[in-house]
């Protein structure tokens, strides 16, 4: 680490910690691996499904643009879109849970939204998914364009 030489040691340890809390706050945001994945989906249903959705298998897809998740039940694997890869964890929770209920109920009937009913931020995570949407379709400004 470059410090530089006049701090005091109490501003040292002040800017260490800082820096400390900016590496651990690039650390939450590290980019879960597909076996990572899979073991969150198996805890999340422990947790609001008692266990009962089993997915063999949760990875990251890059070819799903206008889906942030899908599953196919007869094999017990979820895909999520990488769209999702830098979102908040409650986000990609809530698409997790999203498709570990379809592994118990297909289609978005009453009874898959009472499933949902369980995951506290489902309202939270679909209005900023919405969101998210929503300024995709906006026209761009110039400015703020990063081109
Ligand atoms: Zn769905």
């Amino acid at each position: 680490m470059l410090i530089p030489a006049r701090m005091s040691e109490a501003e040292e340890q002040r800017w260490v910690g800082v820096m400390l809390d900016k590496l651990a706050a690039q650390e939450s945001k590290r980019i879960l691996g597909d076996e990572e994945l899979t073991e969150r989906a198996e805890r999340l249903s422990a947790q609001y499904f008692e266990g009962r959705a089993r997915p063999d298998s949760v990875r990251w897809v890059t070819n799903q643009n206008t889906r942030w998740g899908s599953c196919t039940p007869a094999e017990g694997s979820i895909r999520l879109s990488h769209r999702l890869q830098g979102m908040p964890e409650y986000v990609v929770d809530y698409v997790l849970v999203h498709e570990l209920a379809h592994l118990l109920v297909p289609g978005h009937g009453p009874r898959f939204w009472e499933l949902l009913e369980a995951y506290p931020r489902t309202e939270r995570a679909r209005g900023y998914l919405e969101g998210v949407v929503a300024a995709d379709r906006l026209p761009h400004l110039p400015a703020a364009r990063g081109e």
